[in-house]
């Protein structure tokens, strides 16, 4: 099932410095057009520097760029469905946060005793602006590690990785201890990915068949190593452990690569916010343009639906 939406998320390099028109594309050879789904890739949210840190104004600051750039967040599940719900005029987008850092995900103790959703975390800020901003669809993935209490807050762990698949939100795979897969042996890649899976079984249950990707810690994956086949044939609960892989290396990945590649789909690219802007990005002559999507429901697919691997 993998190798369908591998033929979207296929690195396509950033190109040169074309600017590419934000302008509505009605027809386009399908040979022609660009098909590159940016992945943003977040950290930190601070106020103060930070390494691999944004600030709150800046990160609102992104969606409202993003947002009059004409892109719409999409899921996983739209790259499988053809990016059925992206309407006409609009292009996709994936948001990622890694690491399961505490101002990600923030409960606060309200004055009757209960908790409340910190406003000023990310998960509290994506609400608002989607909220403020329907037509910007809804989403992110948030990739969780357990070299630390995911989010902080020990004792609400259960709670907010519930929440977040209650929302509407993904969850995806950080590994275990956060160790890089260019330092670790590939024969501890498994125990890496898996002894993960067993602890988000202990907190999601049957729900753990939804943590189907992987960001790979520090962005890398070896080459040379026999990568693909090694996380191929991983699995956990009698599914693909592996889905999607995600590097952080600056590269837009194409949807036609991936929907044609089970390796494209384990090297998806992404570019990591702290190092690059909104503006940078739009300078990119690979993204997908405005106007795939259908002005009715009889109109065909933009892209065939098809699942991620065969193994779900
Ligand atoms: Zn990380």
């Amino acid at each position: 099932m993998i190798l369908p939406l591998l033929a979207i998320l296929l690195s396509v390099e950033p190109g040169p410095c074309r600017v590419t028109p934000l302008e509505t594309v009605d027809r386009v050879d399908r040979d022609e057009r660009p098909s590159g789904v940016p992945v943003l890739c977040y950290h930190h949210l601070s106020d103060r520097p930070r390494l691999f840190g944004i600030s709150k104004w800046r990160l609102r600051s992104d969606l409202e760029e993003l947002y009059r750039a004409g892109f719409y967040l999409v899921a996983l599940d739209d790259l499988e469905n053809g990016l059925i719900q992206v309407p006409r005029g609009k292009r996709p987008l994936m948001l990622h946060f890694d690491d399961g850092w505490p101002e990600h995900l923030r409960f606060l103790e309200t004055a009757d005793g209960g908790y409340a959703l910190d406003p000023d975390c990310v998960l509290g800020l994506l609400e608002s602006f989607c909220s403020e901003h329907p037509d910007f669809g809804r989403g992110a993935t948030f990739f969780v590690s357990w070299d630390k209490v995911p989010f902080g807050q020990s004792g609400m762990v259960e709670e907010k990785l519930n929440l977040l698949l209650d929302m509407g939100y993904e969850i995806g795979n950080h590994t275990y201890r956060h160790s890089s897969f260019a330092k670790l042996a590939p024969e501890l890649w498994e125990d890496a990915i898996s002894l993960a899976l067993v602890r988000f079984h202990r907190n999601l249950g049957l729900r753990t068949c939804e943590v189907r990707t992987v960001a790979y810690p520090g962005g890398i994956l070896p080459r040379g190593t026999e990568a693909e086949a090694r996380l191929s044939g991983l699995s956990y609960g009698g599914r693909s452990s592996v889905e999607l892989g995600f590097l952080v290396n600056g590269e837009v990945p194409s949807l036609d690569r991936l929907l044609g590649s089970r390796n494209a789909c384990l090297r998806v690219g992404r570019i990591d916010m702290s190092r690059y802007t909104v503006g940078k990005l739009l300078s990119w002559n690979s993204l997908m343009a405005c106007g795939w999507g259908r002005s009715s429901l009889h109109d065909p697919l933009p892209y065939r639906a098809t699942p991620l691997t065969g193994s779900r």
